[in-house]
């Protein structure tokens, strides 16, 4: 066909899935030059995931926008598992009830709890995200698909090269939007629409251009996140490992109507035909996992023979003697469970990534695909921005953290659904709650520990100071209060995802004045850390200009700007650029909001902001103590992190929240060589 259009990008993503959209917040995030396209006319609008893990949500909360209160307000809290068995005499007895929440009173490992909402309104409100931190100018292009790939190695190490080349189709309506077959596979049948929300009921966007149209895309990175099905997995030659189990499952999404007690709980009902699953969800939804594994009868399964009706009838005999009709069914559909993970998911050149279900396919029972997906669009997403943004040093030591972080993920993820279903994919309920309990640091997304990389670097370490916060760990996230005004604080709050790194200075008991003079020695060293080349001193941190660590060209060859100058910065893109470091306090020197002052800290500490500042940062100094008005400010912070009341310590949090390096306030040069190793 007749090629439209030629154009260049620097970031090309494949895939609005939730692994896609999350990669594509941070290009809006960073002012990335990047596009986003996606075959479909439109987001996923009811089924499909619904279960969203703590760590997930510690995401959302750090990108701020108001994405993660918007999913609290309307998803449905996990709290107890109740399973049910039919017993000899043919009646359903509840065994057991097993609290799945964690008791946040002993052990406070996220301030989130395990939810259910749909997928499609997650995606919802990360696309609103983009649309409000791109001020409308970054945008899915639906109904586009990816036709042809082809890569030059020999631009690979070219910085400004674009080795990359893709062949983009406009599709057809027909083709964006396909109707599925009456009862076929991926029904999506809403036979009522139920309460859903207003914004929901929206119709496909229409291609910019007419169907049909051809235009070639040069990216110097490509970011694959299409699916269990990737189309760039196959260009790429990469194989799957793993089989299809022959567990097959019927889904419904339908707001019920029984006198079964405990509809509204997460749980099973075992009987002979099997284990069904019961996943209650927002406004009055509940999901029924109905299994049809007997008639797989361990063979590939056709399973466009099953219909709605089939799936009710089989839920029905479950339930009784229990009652269970519906009027509303929002969604339902028949899968067979396949156990795969991609031999890879990164391109040897550092220029093509794989997220998400293009990287591991698994049971949808266990609740973590799209939670898996969004982490790996996460973590690819802000280190491409980064690299795209010049920040970086070492591009290709960088980049190819990914795989060195989210590959183990992959296969752990797949080993997880094998222990927890087996090899065939099944639900065997005191299986699963056992290895429930066993692998929830896994599942909740805590129990993540990356290995040893010009991120992670434990070699340079003082573990001791902080024993609690494991380098390469994910942050253990507490309640504080801030010194200078009384509010309080989740720390998920204070390591917004805006692309920086944050030395958490965890500066001990400051009244007494030993331990507050080392704090001003340490604040003094990062803010004059180095003099450059024309012998002006620079700064490691964000509130002191000239940076030592910033984007594309050095500052003091910015012209714009004079020595001293306090630089307003809006955005990451927009000149002048900002500090890639920022600096804030928590010590633990309890009733001495009145004795000491903000004035009574370094400068470094309450220094000006940078976006839009015009006054003093009364934020950025907070201490663990407890109040009585708040169970999870508590005072435990430094116990549960494992640092020394009086001596403190110094934290680098990555900006995705996982702790890069640990240290003592004297240990300034390998925080600095920390730093220096990954920021130009
Ligand atoms: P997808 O969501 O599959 O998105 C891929 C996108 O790429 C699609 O929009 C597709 O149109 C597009 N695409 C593909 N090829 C091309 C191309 N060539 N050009 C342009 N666009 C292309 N996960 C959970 O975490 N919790 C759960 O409770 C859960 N329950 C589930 C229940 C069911 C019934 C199912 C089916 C899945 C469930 N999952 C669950 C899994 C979850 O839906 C997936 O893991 C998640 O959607 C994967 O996200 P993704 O972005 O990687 O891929």
């Amino acid at each position: 066909p007749e090629v439209a259009k030629q154009s260049k990008t620097d970031v090309f993503i494949i895939g609005a899935g939730p692994a896609g959209l999350m990669a594509a917040w941070w290009m809006a995030r960073c002012g990335i030059n990047a596009r986003i396209i996606d075959k479909r006319g439109t987001k996923v609008i009811n089924g499909h995931a619904d279960g969203l893990r703590p760590r997930t949500d510690e995401l959302f909360a750090s990108m701020g926008g108001g994405i993660q209160e918007k999913i609290e307000a309307e998803s449905y809290m996990f709290e107890n598992l109740k399973n049910w068995v039919r017993g000899p005499d043919g009646k359903l007895t509840r065994i057991h009830t097993q609290l799945l929440c964690r008791n946040y009173v002993d052990d406070l490992p996220s301030p989130f709890l395990p939810t259910t909402i749909s997928q499609g309104r997650i995606e919802r409100f990360i696309i609103d995200g983009i649309d409000e931190i791109s001020q409308g100018k970054f945008q899915v292009e639906r109904g586009v698909m990816a036709d042809t790939f082809t890569y030059d190695a020999s631009l690979e190490n070219d910085p400004n090269g674009y080795p990359i080349e893709l062949t983009l189709r406009t599709l057809s309506d027909s083709e964006a939007n396909p109707k599925p077959a009456p009862g076929a596979f991926g029904g999506r049948d809403v036979v009522a629409k139920g309460n859903m929300p207003r914004d929901e009921l929206t119709h496909p966007t229409a291609p910019k251009e007419a169907p049909g149209t051809v235009e070639v895309v040069k990216a110097r990175y490509l970011i694959g996140c299409d699916g269990g099905h990737s189309w760039l997995r196959r260009q790429l030659d990469y194989k799957t490992e793993g089989s299809t189990t022959d567990s097959v499952w019927g889904t419904m999404d339908i707001i019920p109507m029984t006198d079964f007690p405990d509809i509204f709980f997460p749980g099973f009902i075992k009987t002979d035909l099997g284990t069904l699953m019961i996943i209650p969800r927002e406004r009055n939804l509940t999901r029924i996992y109905v299994p049809f594994s007997d008639e797989a009868n361990g063979e590939r399964f056709d399973r466009s023979s099953i219909t709605l009706e089939n799936i009710v009838a089989k839920a029905k005999k479950f339930f009784a003697p229990y009652t269970l009709d519906f009027k509303v069914c929002e969604w339902w559909t028949v899968y067979q469970v396949g156990q795969r993970v991609s031999e890879s998911n990164q391109h040897p050149g550092n220029r093509i990534f794989l997220a998400g279900d293009a990287v591991h396919m698994h049971s949808p029972k266990v609740g973590l695909g799209m939670n898996t997906s969004m982490q790996d669009g996460y973590n690819v997403g802000w280190k491409i921005a980064m690299v795209a943004a010049g920040a970086i040093r070492d591009e290709n030591a960088f980049l190819s953290t990914y795989a060195g972080e989210r590959y183990p993920v992959a296969k752990q993820l797949v080993k997880f659904d094998r222990t927890l279903f087996g090899d065939h994919g099944k639900v065997d309920p005191e299986n699963f709650r056992k290895n429930h309990v066993e692998f929830r640091d896994f599942s909740d997304g805590f129990k993540l520990e990356y290995p040893e990389s010009v991120l992670v670097s434990q070699s340079t370490s003082k573990q001791t100071a902080a024993t609690g916060l494991t380098v390469g760990e994910s942050f253990k996230h507490h309640r504080v209060l801030a010194h200078a005004t009384s509010q309080l604080c989740w720390t998920t709050k204070l390591f917004q995802s805006d692309g920086r790194f944050r030395i958490v200075l965890m500066a001990g008991d400051v009244s007494e004045p030993d331990q507050m003079a080392r704090v001003k020695k340490l604040c003094d060293q990062l803010e004059s850390e180095k003099k450059d080349a024309s012998g002006k001193e620079t700064s490691l941190l964000h509130n002191r200009y000239p940076y030592r660590f910033t984007f594309g060209q050095h500052p003091t060859q910015d012209k714009t700007l004079s020595t001293g100058q306090h630089p307003s910065i809006t955005f990451l893109h927009e000149k002048p650029r900002t500090s890639m470091i920022s600096l804030l306090a928590i010590h633990s020197a309890v009733k001495s909001t009145e004795s000491l002052t903000v004035f009574d800290f370094p400068a470094a500490l309450y220094g000006p902001f940078d976006a839009g500042y015009h006054g003093y940062d009364y934020t950025r100094i907070l201490v663990d103590e407890a109040v009585h008005y708040d169970r999870y400010c508590d005072g435990r912070a430094y116990d549960r992190w494992g640092i020394d009341r009086t001596r403190g310590a110094v934290v680098v949090v990555r900006p995705d929240m996982h702790v890069g390096w640990v240290g003592d306030l004297e240990d300034s040069d390998a925080l600095v060589s920390y730093f220096a190793t990954i920021l130009k």
